[in-house]
């Protein structure tokens, strides 16, 4: 029972550590999130130790009784949440998921149909490297190079010409809503099943401010730590007549024993998630990249050769157009990570540098929602942002100085696990 700061105070060190530094800069990657307390709590409880293979009251182990109501709970309330028939709360993360609705859906050799991962589909989609793109005949469909939407015209007819088995609808960085409508309506015309990624958007979603994919796929997945804010994990939702198909892809197709731990604050989560304190917060997530949209693309802003791509955004993400800027995507990352700003540099579709270099930034605003950002505080970080990205190089001390005091203003203000400080 010895506590780890006893036990191991190196490890003990980093999570602390760590915990500051979320606590004294702006994270502002899209896809990242602060789960609750009581969802940390639930999944650092003793639901860790228990093996459970198998399904609620279908186990393969003894001793399930409680571990079966923390994942009926959840599976319930997911259900709920999105108004899905069939649930599975199992899948480790988002990759998992996507690879057992992939494999229910489809055999090794069909033709699967995603948006291409320069043009901000994730790996999972089809990526040369990815399981995806190894044991499935991938065709890839782009964006718009002048509206940078996603060209549905070349969809339809990419869809024409390979009949895929399945269409994939869903993206890690692309900043509009899609169409599910008229995806559906391809996918019949093809003879393909409609799987929606949602991971990035499902927030969004869950508070009736993005269209919800489950009304129109056969199959959408998710994660659940992004804009969904709720611990690491991935989530499948389905008609019914999948449920059996998707239950054995996820075990004993490519998992073992369910994280239970994990499992019982996906459940705290969902919980969360249907209450109108998270609706609220989305409303501000989704404000808050207006915002930032709304800067960076100000004529001062478009001086310096910062843009935005498709002008502005609809979700929770903008995605910051570098290719006339004097920096590239690496060293504008380095900018703002040096006033205390965390984002990832990102490819801009046809992008001129290479993938480690890039020229755009993907910036999200859901961990600065759920920190409690408004309106005026995401104004003033836009404008930090601004700033930055403006400043001719070399970026100077006086300005880093100034910025960085600007941005710990801010983390001051809306304070982050205070309780967890030890
Ligand atoms: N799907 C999409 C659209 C994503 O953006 C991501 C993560 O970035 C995933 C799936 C994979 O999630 P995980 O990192 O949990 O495997």
């Amino acid at each position: 029972n010895t506590p780890l700061h006893e036990l191991d105070p190196d490890v003990a060190a980093a999570v602390d550590a760590e915990l500051h530094r979320q606590q004294s800069t702006l994270e502002m990657i899209a896809s990242e999130n602060f789960a609750p307390v009581a969802v940390l709590e639930a999944q650092g409880s003793v639901l860790t130790n228990k093996y459970a293979e198998g399904y609620p009251g279908r186990r393969y182990y003894g001793g399930c009784e409680h571990v079966d109501v923390t994942e009926q709970i959840a599976i319930d309330r997911l259900k709920a949440l999105f108004g899905a028939e069939y649930a599975n709360v199992q899948p480790h993360s988002g990759a998992s998921a996507n690879q057992a609705a992939l494999f229910a859906l489809a055999q090794p050799g069909d033709t699967i149909l995603g948006l291409d991962l320069a043009h901000g589909g994730h790996l999972t989609h089809g990526m040369r490297l990815n399981f995806s793109g190894k044991q499935f005949n991938v065709v890839a469909y782009h964006v718009d190079a002048a509206t940078g939407l996603v060209d549905m015209a070349e969809l339809e007819k990419l869809a024409k010409e390979h009949r895929p088995k399945v269409i994939i609808a869903g993206w890690s960085a692309y900043p509009r809503q899609l169409d599910f409508a008229e995806f559906r309506r391809i996918a019949d015309e093809v003879g393909a099943y409609l799987w929606v990624d949602m991971a990035h958007f499902a927030g969004l979603v869950a508070a009736g401010l993005h269209p919800n994919p489950v009304e129109y796929a056969d199959v959408v997945t998710s994660t659940t730590h992004k804009t969904l804010g709720g611990p690491r994990g991935g989530i499948i939702l389905a008609k019914k007549e999948f449920a059996k198909k998707l239950n054995s892809s996820v075990f004993p197709g490519f998992q073992g024993g369910p994280l239970e731990h994990v499992i019982a604050a996906k459940a705290v989560s969902f919980k969360v998630a249907a209450s109108e304190e998270f609706k609220e917060r989305q409303r501000r997530t989704v404000e808050g990249a207006k915002i930032l949209a709304e800067r960076l693309t100000a004529p001062d802003a478009r001086e310096a050769g910062v843009n935005v791509l498709s002008g502005g955004t609809d979700v929770h993400l903008i995605l910051v157009d570098l290719r006339h800027s004097e920096l590239d995507g690496q060293q504008a990352e380095d900018r703002l990570h040096e006033v205390g700003i965390t984002v990832n540099r990102n490819a801009v579709p046809d992008d001129p540098r290479p993938p480690m270099v890039t020229s755009g930034l993907r910036i999200g605003t859901p961990a600065l929602a759920t920190r409690g950002f408004e309106a005026e505080d995401f104004a003033e970080v836009a404008d930090v942002i601004a700033e930055a990205l403006k400043a001719p190089s070399p970026f100077g001390e006086a300005d880093v100085e100034a910025l960085k005091a600007r941005v710990a203003a801010l983390a001051d203000k809306h304070p982050l696990y205070p309780g967890l400080n030890k």
